[in-house]
């Protein structure tokens, strides 16, 4: 590997070790030619089987990509974009494999991009599940109020933070002292 301060051909590695979850080997270099060190990661490159056979690395701009396109029209930053993107890679790896077939990857979207946005949600799964009638719509769309009416999962940290905004009687308890 190249050293990326004065890019000499070759370096030194001097401390090798996994990170604490065992998923990485971190390996210290040294550039012989410049004498800076820099640090280098090697992990599993964790690849997705489409259904024609063909494997590609997995990427999270497509995963981003995919979902700006159910997003169009509908108020969701960039941020939140990359938030899901990252949670959707995040919940990927966890399973711990070194390949996926694809659809996995679209049912690791739904979860998340049903929290950030319902419509954005129904175009992204009717593509994805396949809907073919306002049936497949209905169900859904009924599926989707039924969870919302109870409340979502209890002790889901998102579903406190949504309420935060709206709720002012945290700071009612502590008018006493003037
Ligand atoms: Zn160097």
């Amino acid at each position: 590997m190249h050293c990326p301060f004065c890019r000499h051909p070759d370096t030194r590695v001097i401390d090798s070790r996994s990170t604490e979850d065992g998923a990485a080997i971190r390996r210290r270099r040294t550039c012989p030619e410049c004498g800076r060190r820099f640090t280098t990661q090697e992990t599993v490159l964790l690849m997705v089987s489409k259904r024609s056979g063909v494997t590609e690395p997995f990427s999270r701009d497509k995963v981003v990509a995919g979902v700006r396109r159910a997003c169009q029209g509908r108020p969701v930053s960039e941020d939140s974009l990359a938030q899901l993107g990252q949670r959707v890679e995040e919940a990927i790896r966890a399973k711990g494999a070194a390949e996926i077939p694809s659809n996995e990857v679209g049912l690791a979207i739904l979860g998340p991009l049903r929290e950030l946005d319902e419509v954005a949600y129904l175009r992204f799964a009717s593509v994805y599940r396949g809907f073919e009638s306002l049936a497949d719509f209905e169900a859904e769309i009924e599926q989707l109020k039924v969870e919302r009416e109870s409340n979502r999962t209890p002790g889901d940290p998102r579903a406190d933070r949504k309420v935060q905004g709206a709720t002012d009687s945290a700071s009612k308890g502590e008018k006493g002292e003037s």
